[in-house]
């Protein structure tokens, strides 16, 4: 499986915003945005006036890699997107969120997304009690996603649910702190996801 592996940080400092790629890092004053809020490399102090592409550009791949996602895998989102009913760029985000990755990340058990993916690579997570470990299943109303109870007491969900734990589960999911669970309720309206991309830039990029 194919995926990004250079320095997580440089691509926050790329799009100029945190990515949270992180985990706990990320809410520090060790963050490389907070501390060298420009672009990474030899002219990353200078400022250029970007294009209409070079806006969408950087709008697509700030998304992408929000997510965590490689271009091809991105661009067969956006080609189910078109497919389905209603606005694309809506649709677009709706399949991102509903990826397992992002779910076990949005319902506080992982640190970040990376950390997410990681998680269920290693086969840490079932989904409605089956053994699941590709991150990029789509998951639908009423599937319920669950630690494995073997992982359950391990040393690191517990540093995990420390860490994450105090988070706000969005409306569409629904947590159960007790068995470390969660179930989707439905997919997401764009109001209640909280990230700063104009999904618009990227319907257009892709509509060139
Ligand atoms: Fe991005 Fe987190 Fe690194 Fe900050 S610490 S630059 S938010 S990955």
């Amino acid at each position: 499986m194919a995926r990004y592996t250079d320095a997580s940080c440089r691509l926050c400092r790329r799009e100029g915003e945190k990515l949270f790629l992180k985990g706990e890092r990320c809410y520090t004053n060790k963050c490389a945005v907070s501390k060298r809020a420009y672009a990474p490399g030899q002219h990353g102090q200078q400022k250029k006036k970007m294009s209409e592409y070079g806006i969408q550009l950087r709008e697509k791949q700030k998304a992408r890699r929000f997510y965590g996602i490689l271009e091809s895998q991105f661009r067969g989102y956006f080609g189910m997107a078109v497919k389905q009913k209603g606005i694309t760029g809506e649709n677009l985000l709706k399949i991102l969120e509903s990826r397992l990755d992002n779910v076990v990340y949005r319902l506080g058990l992982a640190t970040s997304r990376p950390e997410a993916r990681q998680l269920v690579t290693h086969a840490h997570f079932t989904v409605n009690g089956k053994k699941v470990n590709i991150p990029s299943i789509l998951l639908e109303p009423g599937d319920i996603v669950a630690i494995k109870d073997k992982f359950k007491s391990s040393e690191k969900v517990k540093s995990i649910v420390e860490i994450a734990g105090g988070k706000v589960v969005p409306k569409w999911l629904e947590f159960d702190a007790e068995n470390l669970s969660g179930k989707v309720v439905s997919l997401p309206a764009r109001e209640e996801i909280d990230l700063p991309i104009r999904e618009h830039l990227i319907v257009e990029l892709y509509s060139k």
